[in-house]
């Protein structure tokens, strides 16, 4: 099938990454963590500093160098993506002997203390690093080393969220008149979701939420068998993915004339998000942009009816740092691309949220989600 001349029209030209030169910011920040190595195995880390998208790989850092191991069914595809990306690593191939490579190059590096990925190494393969692969060495755990590089963006990675958060906002506008016959929410979530993957997603960025009525007062209900219905609230929380990077957005579309209470709930949660949105700047505490959605929607006397937290980055990962939450000790940075996505959920009435998706500036933030706020199509 040849790419449809509309996908290209949506997703433009993607500007290079610069994968490169993340190994080295890496490999800066070694010291600080009190390591002479760090064993990557999160596969998600490991694309962001080699651009390897397999999935089996470990990388090992240390200041002189990298050494990237995998197996098999891997080695082609491993030495040409990072050939392709610039970075400079010792890979080996191996099905066997991959524990003798990595556990050498800890030698010859003179590594005395070895970081682990605490998030993402289980108890098992810890205790084998300890007894077995690096029984001499002392063992690290670290967290956020490579998060915290994966949460300031290129301008490479901003045009591929960008160019995905057009394939999402594209394919609202195309199927949100389907909601005036009444489908299903599974029968809406797979029109949105074949619309993207026609306009060029790679795929979807998460299992698409159509949540209608009653369903959207549950703030995860996922796309079902329900038949949506007039006076009802929907919930449509959903994302493209381009080139492994997400989109998230969320619209609440009302079927008919919304109910005054359900009017209410969508100028509040309108007016927490916009709030929410202009509170973001470079140098502001996450937790303040997560107040001031609270603040609104606490004034309107919902504050228990606002179930979640505001916000999250997006990236390689669909939820990722820095957390807007208001247990959040993340201070936003240019380069952060965050959600704001602030709800009402009231049982009797439905849910309303309302999600954009923005990136981190000095001067405050660009809206990349463009999809118009609250819609009302034919009861
Ligand atoms: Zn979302
Ligand atoms: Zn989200």
């Amino acid at each position: 099938m040849s790419e449809p001349a509309e996908a290209h029209a949506v997703l433009g030209q993607l500007a290079p990454m610069d994968v490169a030169g993340r190994a080295p910011r890496l490999q800066e920040r070694l010291d600080g963590a009190e390591v002479d190595a760090l064993l990557l195995t999160d596969l998600t880390n490991i694309r962001y500093i080699t651009g390897f998208t397999g999935s089996a790989a470990r990388l090992l850092v240390t200041a002189s160098g990298l050494t990237f191991v995998t197996d098999g069914r891997y080695g082609e595809q491993a030495a040409a993506q990072l050939r392709d990306a610039g970075v400079a690593a010792v890979i080996e191939v191996s099905n066997a002997e991959q524990k003798d490579v990595l556990v050498k190059a800890v030698e010859s590096a003179g590594a005395r203390r070895v970081g682990l990925e605490a998030e993402s190494v289980t108890w098992a393969a810890q205790r084998a690093y300890d007894e077995s692969w690096f029984p001499d060495a002392e063992l690290v755990p670290t967290t956020g080393l490579v998060a915290g590089l994966r949460a300031v963006k290129d301008q490479g990675e901003i045009d591929r969220i960008t160019a995905a958060s057009r394939v999402a906002d594209t394919a609202l506008a195309q199927v949100r008149a389907r909601l005036d016959d009444r489908p299903t929410e599974a029968e809406f979530g797979l029109e949105l979701d074949t619309a993207m993957r026609r306009l060029g997603a790679d795929d979807v960025s998460f299992e698409t939420i159509v949540a209608s009525g009653p369903n959207g007062a549950l703030p995860h209900h996922r796309a079902g068998p329900r038949t949506i219905a007039a006076g009802d609230l929907v919930v449509i929380d959903f994302g493209a993915l381009v080139d492994g990077y997400h989109a998230d957005m969320t619209r609440t579309v009302a079927v008919g004339a919304p109910s005054s209470t359900q009017e209410r709930m969508l100028a509040v949660v309108g007016e927490a998000q916009a709030a929410g949105v202009a509170a973001v700047r470079a140098g502001v505490d996450a937790k303040a942009v997560d107040a001031a959605c609270r603040e609104v929607i606490g004034a309107a006397g919902w504050l228990d009816a606002f179930l979640h937290s505001t916000g999250h980055g997006v990236g390689l990962d669909i939820h990722e740092d820095p957390r807007l939450a208001q247990t959040s000790e993340a201070v936003l940075a240019p380069g952060h691309v965050v959600t704001v996505e602030p709800g009402v959920y009231l049982p009797e009435h439905g849910g309303v949220r309302i999600e954009d998706t923005v990136v981190v500036t000095d001067e405050g933030c660009v809206t990349i989600t463009l999809a118009p706020k609250v819609t009302t199509v034919a009861a």
